[in-house]
């Protein structure tokens, strides 16, 4: 029995080894992904419930490396916010995505995701309002997602950064509602400009019937904040049926568009380019 024990430990420690070298050579490579020209964004349309009309792309990261593979940002992201690569890549970001919307024949407002990192360690108002500067970039169609949890690290501080953004003329959007632990009074407390609901209620919609009655409390909550909700992963008509009927503002998911190259809605097929 002893013996079996050290040979799990030691197959243990091993797995433990493999894994820390995997992400030691994904940092070393994400530190130059940048310079390499590795890193490309992709859009994803977010539509009006009740109209249909299209009320702005969301930029999403993809990191594309030298053998062809791609990561998930899901994967790289926190790895480039312990290393600190996050700053940059950020930058990288949001400059791009600000000087490639200001290209589009169309004025379609862009959302942007902010990383807590970001929001605490760079003088991000001055950022924002240089890259707006450098790009042409009208303030007003520039949207900064923002999570739940970023607000519960440092609120204070915190809201007096969403305040300065929103002095620039930029509206700021709550990502992933529903995920972390925000109260009423917290959320009152932060100037969000719409509330992102997190796309695994919608996910749970068709199975759990407390999905429902979550997805109706955080509409009546923004209704009562007079805060928009997007509901954000919705796939199927039956979904995006529930919402209208419920009366949410806004949506996005694989129904309206899948993320790509170009903002196009993909209902109507890709053939349609919006800019
Ligand atoms: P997010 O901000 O919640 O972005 C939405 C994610 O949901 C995207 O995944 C998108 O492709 C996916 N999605 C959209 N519609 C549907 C749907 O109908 N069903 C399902 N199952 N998924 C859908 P993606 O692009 O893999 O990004 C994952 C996360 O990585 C993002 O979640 C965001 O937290 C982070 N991320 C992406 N780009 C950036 C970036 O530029 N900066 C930062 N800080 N984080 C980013
Ligand atoms: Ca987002
Ligand atoms: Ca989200
Ligand atoms: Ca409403």
């Amino acid at each position: 029995a002893k013996a079996s024990i050290a040979t799990d430990a030691c197959f243990y420690e091993e797995e433990m080894d493999k894994t820390v070298r995997l992400r030691r050579r994904m940092v070393k490579e994400l530190r130059t992904a940048i310079d390499r020209g590795e890193f490309s964004l992709h859009w994803q349309v977010q539509e009006s419930v009740g109209t249909g009309a299209i009320t702005g792309y969301e930029a999403l990261l993809r990191w594309t490396r030298a053998d062809g593979s791609s990561v998930s940002p899901a994967n790289f992201i926190p790895l480039a916010e312990q290393s600190g690569l996050i700053l940059a890549i950020g930058e990288w970001v949001l400059r791009t995505a600000c000087a490639t919307a200001a290209s589009w024949a169309e004025p379609h407002r862009i959302a942007v995701n902010l990383s807590p990192v970001q929001l605490g360690h760079v003088d991000l108002p001055r950022l924002v309002q240089q890259v707006l500067l450098d790009t042409g970039l009208s303030p007003a169609r520039l949207e900064l997602e923002i999570t739940e949890t970023a607000m519960i690290a440092d609120p204070v501080r915190t809201i007096h950064i969403l305040r300065q953004l929103k002095a620039i003329g930029v509206s700021v959007a709550m990502d992933d509602f529903g995920t972390g632990y925000s109260s009423l009074s917290t959320l009152r407390s932060f100037p969000f400009d719409k509330i992102k609901l997190d796309r695994s209620f919608m996910a749970e919609l068709n199975g759990a019937p407390q999905s429902a009655a979550i997805v109706r409390a955080v509409l009546t909550l923004g209704e009562s904040l007079d805060i928009p909700v997007l509901a954000e992963g919705v796939e199927t008509p039956e979904q995006l049926a529930f919402l209208r009927e419920q009366g949410c503002d806004e949506a996005q998911g694989y129904l309206l568009g899948r993320p790509g190259p170009l903002p196009v809605r993909g209902r109507d097929g890709p053939e349609r380019l919006a800019g």
